[in-house]
């Protein structure tokens, strides 16, 4: 068969094993998702070849853990200005792989926050805490790495989530290594690659695989010689992690599905709102853990509310990653795009289309707004992770505290008011690790993030995620 020039000319990416670059006997495509253009070739790694991986981690474990923590703020800073240095290349490579658009929240915008990310992780520590110093004895809380951590990621950000687990996992003296989604493997080859021309061999390792043959995440949460596990995915998957790690009693920290309600009250202004409430629901095409997935609204500006969100979504430029003019791209896969068409055509039978509800050419689905839900839809109760947002009418704020709270998930929530003390009291009634006031999903490097309920265990960023990557040891002296 004939191939195409651009086929020929795909690129093999390499694992990185020790800090050398590892071919495999066999490799799986990736097509990007906005024209099915072959963008690389990923390797499919053997059972073998991540023994031999997580082998080096445990061997680069045995020096970097004994660094002094100013030599591993330098690593973690010099990996952050390699990430900077080589920002363009790796947004263009994510925009082909993901689908997400160079512009808007798109891929720049990932490795901007990849960086920042990075950069901020760098600068914490973790000091050793003088518990108890007096004539009954001296007691110090110290901080120490875990060992070899084992890295799984998802495919809707795959650079920046793949930042958020190495770092605090290499700042605080662990080892890695990292096995991202079979979506989206290229961008984190990549990066790894490229964070290895300034660490130490070993200390941070790449695996890929199209979980088909081998399912080295499954392999990963059972291998006894990983100490911990940093998973974001799915709650299915997550739980199959905490399954196959309890048998080493691994230390976990699960990043999972959400269902985040955004609740908007009376007193609004419906057309100040619509632009959050839009990027709320539709970053990143919606297939975003903590993006808005349901939006309850008071009855007194329900159309109004509606109206606003429809005239700010129809203006949203729609289309190919790599055209500059994009702002929102395809869904990444064809599973994703399935399981939204099948939510939206269901919802369409019981609700009312504002906007979208018709799927486009190839991945491409239009945002799309659905109104007169209620919480027995299953756009409304399951998590849709695609460009989709239902909206329930509501008479009374008790009411709607409960609906967003009748959920498994509680990942975040938001409350859309001018009335920012009311707005807080509701906060405080939610069951979810985060809310946000007249803005959602906003997240920073140095506030904790993290699910209750089945949204997952434990956080990531700040001092807190940090000190999920260290044991405590208690000395009595
Ligand atoms: P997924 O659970 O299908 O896959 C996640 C990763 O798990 C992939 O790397 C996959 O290869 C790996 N995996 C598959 N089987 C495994 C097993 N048995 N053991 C260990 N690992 C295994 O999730 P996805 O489809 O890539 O991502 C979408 C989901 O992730 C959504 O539910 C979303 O809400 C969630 N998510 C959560 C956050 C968060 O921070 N809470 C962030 C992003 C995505």
């Amino acid at each position: 068969m004939e191939l195409m020039s651009e086929e020929r000319e795909a690129p093999y990416f390499t694992m990185t094993i020790d800090g050398k670059p590892v071919d495999t006997p066999a490799y799986f495509e990736i097509r990007n998702p906005s024209n099915g253009e072959l963008v690389g070739n990923a390797p499919e790694c053997t059972t073998e070849h991540f023994d031999a991986a997580v082998a080096c981690a445990g061997k680069a474990f045995k020096s970097w853990s004994l660094l002094p923590d100013s030599e591993l703020e330098a690593y973690c800073s010099a990996v952050s200005s390699k990430i900077a240095e080589h920002a363009e290349e790796l947004a263009e490579l994510l925009t082909k792989e993901q689908g997400k658009p160079l512009n808007g929240l798109g891929s720049r915008w990932e490795i901007g926050g990849a960086v920042a990310w990075a950069q901020y992780t760098s600068g914490l520590s973790l000091p050793m805490k003088v518990l108890q110093d007096n004539n009954e004895g001296r007691i110090e809380l110290r901080r120490k790495p875990i060992g070899v951590v084992g890295s799984i990621t998802p495919w809707n950000f795959p650079v920046m989530i793949a930042v958020w687990h190495v770092l605090p996992a290499l700042r605080t003296g662990n080892t890695v290594v990292i096995k991202p989604s079979p979506h989206t493997p290229l961008s984190t080859l990549r990066l790894v690659e490229i964070a290895n021309t300034v660490l130490p061999p070993g200390v941070l390792n790449c695996v890929s695989s199209s979980d088909t043959k081998a399912n080295i995440g499954a392999a990963m949460s059972a291998h006894p010689e990983i100490g911990k596990i940093v998973f974001t995915g799915s709650c299915a998957t997550g739980k199959r992690v905490m399954q196959s790690s309890a048998e080493t009693m691994k230390r976990l920290t699960l990043e999972l599905g959400g269902n985040d309600a955004g609740i908007v009250l009376p007193d609004v202004d419906p057309v100040a709102i619509a632009e959050g409430l839009f990027w709320g629901g539709f970053i990143n095409n919606g297939q975003t853990c903590a993006a808005m997935k349901r939006l309850y609204v008071h009855e007194a500006v329900y159309e109004q509310v509606c109206e606003a969100l429809v005239e700010f979504a129809g203006e949203i430029p729609l289309g190919d990653g790599m055209d500059e003019a994009s702002v929102l791209g395809p869904v990444q896969n064809q599973m994703q795009f399935d399981k939204v068409s099948s939510l939206v055509e269901d919802a369409k039978r019981k609700g009312r289309v504002l906007i979208g509800g018709e799927p486009g050419e190839g991945l491409f689905y239009p945002p799309t707004i659905i109104a007169d839900l209620s919480n027995e839809d299953p756009l409304v109760h399951e998590e849709q992770f695609g460009p989709a947002l239902p909206i329930i009418k509501y008479q009374d704020v008790e009411q709607a505290i409960a609906l967003a709270n009748s959920s498994e998930n509680g990942l975040g929530g938001s409350v859309w008011s001018n009335d920012i003390e009311q707005a807080k009291s509701i906060a405080s009634k939610m069951e979810c690790g985060s809310v946000w006031i007249n803005k959602h999903g906003a997240i920073q490097p140095n506030a904790p993030f993290g699910g209750v309920k089945q949204s997952g265990l434990g956080v990531e960023f700040g001092e807190e995620g940090l000190a999920e990557y260290t044991n405590i040891q208690v000395v009595f002296a």
